[in-house]
């Protein structure tokens, strides 16, 4: 397979070119993003090739093209991890989907097999998953086109619209899983959300479709309103838990905020509730301090989290169509990938960032 780095050699102008994506020559902290042309290759038997409709955008594309997550840095040129894209073309060995099929594909592009975690069918923590992402392979969905294995590829159903869905499979699969596992699992009934952005919105959606009451809690000044048309039972600061706290009535807590000391959300929980972690501070930033007594006088649980597995992926995709829970996004064309991308620099975006990624500057690019 070619490696990334061939692929986006200067060797092919704009006539000669297969295919255009956003992305960087080099991959260090003054990372530059550029439109890039390269040339598809050769198909291996079990990959296909995909035209990228929709792409979506997160701060992980971010940290993985800026060598920004520290000695487990996967260093890529061309980031998108989440995209719904038509399949063009098939390897000779793909049985399980044809030609124009709607896929819908999430972080993993395969998984070894073989190690402990894939035998029990959590693909998600395989021993060799920083070799299974999709731009580790080859490049990601930031592009007009994609190849690569679609073995955790999922067929969109009519009642999701196309461009909802790919951030689907990254915030969506990232929240629905723990709360399956946590929440559904164990029957619990009262859901906060910290953090009410591109995670915990969604978080809100599912917490309701599933029949809990939901207190949500921002990290900003955000309006009260907006959390409140979310689904949100009650909103609260985190500056201001007193009530919460005096309560003790949350059985789950999914902490979808980098920021905050954790000790003092822990604290709304009720004897043996459970703390799930969905994010974590930038590297070095940490300033959570926990009261390891709080947590053994209560047998709280603190977990962390990591999207989802296979199966995860199917449910959520099929909970969302049937219960239409879809995610709040900004949308930006793909000639307008600078300034998507400077949003999602910026911090500024409200929910989620997604790309159209049929180019009008670029029109060669979009069979
Ligand atoms: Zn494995």
């Amino acid at each position: 397979m070619s490696s990334t780095k061939e692929l986006i050699e200067d060797k092919y102008n704009l006539d000669q070119a297969d295919v255009i994506a956003y992305g960087s020559k080099s991959n260090n902290q003054e990372t530059k993003f550029e439109f890039i042309p390269f040339k598809l290759r050769k198909l291996a038997p079990d990959e296909i090739t995909l035209k990228t409709l929709y792409t979506s955008l997160s701060p992980y594309d971010i940290a993985f093209s800026t060598s920004k997550l520290g000695d487990n840095q996967i260093l890529t040129h061309v980031p998108g991890h989440v995209f719904v894209g038509e399949i063009v073309e098939l390897g000779s060995e793909v049985v399980n989907l044809k030609k124009h099929d709607i896929v819908c594909c999430g972080i993993l592009e395969k998984s070894c097999g073989n190690c402990t975690y894939c035998l029990e069918g959590s693909q998600n923590l395989c021993e060799s998953i920083d070799d299974m992402i999709k731009w580790k392979q080859g490049y990601g969905g930031w592009a007009t086109h994609w190849q690569g294995n679609l073995k955790y590829a999922h067929k969109i159903s009519q009642e999701i619209p196309l461009e909802l869905a790919s951030s689907l499979m990254d915030a969506g699969l990232t929240v629905y899983a723990p709360m399956k596992k946590h929440i559904i699992a164990n029957k619990h009934k009262e859901l906060a959300v910290i953090g009410i952005g591109r995670l915990g919105h969604l978080a809100i959606k599912y917490g309701k479709a599933m029949g809990l009451n939901v207190t949500a809690i921002t990290m900003s000044q955000q309006n009260t309103e907006d959390i409140i048309n979310l689904g949100a039972d009650a909103v609260y600061n985190f500056e201001n838990l007193n009530e919460l706290t005096k309560l003790r009535k949350i059985d789950v807590v999914l902490y979808c905020s980098g920021d905050g000391n954790i000790d003092s959300f822990i604290r709304i929980l009720k004897k043996r509730g459970i703390f799930v972690l969905l994010s974590a501070p930038v590297l070095g930033e940490d300033k959570s301090k926990i009261d390891e007594h709080f947590i053994t006088h209560n047998e709280i649980s603190i977990v962390g989290s990591h999207f989802g597995n296979d199966d995860d992926m199917r449910q959520c995709v099929d909970f969302s169509a049937r219960h239409r829970v879809f995610p709040n996004v900004e949308l930006y064309d793909f000639d307008d990938f600078d300034k998507a991308l400077e949003k999602l620099n910026s911090w500024k975006a409200k929910y989620t960032i997604v790309v159209k990624c049929l180019s009008h500057k670029y029109p060669r690019f979009n069979n």
